[in-house]
């Protein structure tokens, strides 16, 4: 089945109204800077999203965005496969809306000169804000970690490990 192409702009006012939901992807293409966040994206993005008005009669989009990407582990430096995931709030900004006032899960989103808002940058920030910080393997997939588990080593939760310890590996081979 070929899934359907979300919309790059739509009016969340009028979606609200309708309380439109989409099911679909945005390509890969459309996606550069999350490109160039990762080691590579590795397939569209599925993106589903809802479109309503809450208890408080905001318009609010609730939504949700998965990208495969491949990562560079920070402890070994060996790539890996990793499932972005973001899930979001968004209310438009009115003359009227306050924004001390909204619930604090929301983020104000501004409308453009035709009361609409540009998808794909929405969702491409969303997914590059998803990434993790400091990219690894979880410890008993990561060769290095596996090393390190086997000789007792135990890394102090807060440890980060330094990124620039794999060059200087990879300069000393
Ligand atoms: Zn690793």
């Amino acid at each position: 089945m070929q899934k359907v192409k979300l919309p790059v702009k739509v009016d969340p006012v009028r979606s609200a109204l309708k309380l439109l939901d989409y099911v679909g992807i945005v390509e890969k293409s459309q996606m550069p800077r999350l490109e160039e966040s990762t080691a590579g994206l590795l397939g569209d993005v599925d993106v589903s999203l809802h479109f309503g008005k809450d208890v408080q009669k905001l318009t609010v989009m609730k939504g949700t965005a998965h990208a495969e990407v491949n990562l560079v582990c920070q402890r070994c430096g060996e790539s890996f496969t990793h499932r972005c995931e973001a899930e979001f709030v968004y209310t438009p900004m009115f003359e009227r809306t306050d924004e001390e006032e909204l619930p604090e899960a929301y983020e104000p989103i501004e409308l453009d000169e035709n009361g609409e808002i540009d998808l794909h940058q929405i969702l491409e920030d969303e997914l590059i804000l998803a990434l993790p910080l400091v990219p690894m393997h979880p410890m008993d997939e990561c060769p290095r970690g596996k090393m390190e588990m086997s000789f007792g080593h135990i890394e102090p939760a807060d440890e980060r490990p330094n990124p620039f310890a794999v060059l200087e590996e990879l300069k000393r081979k």
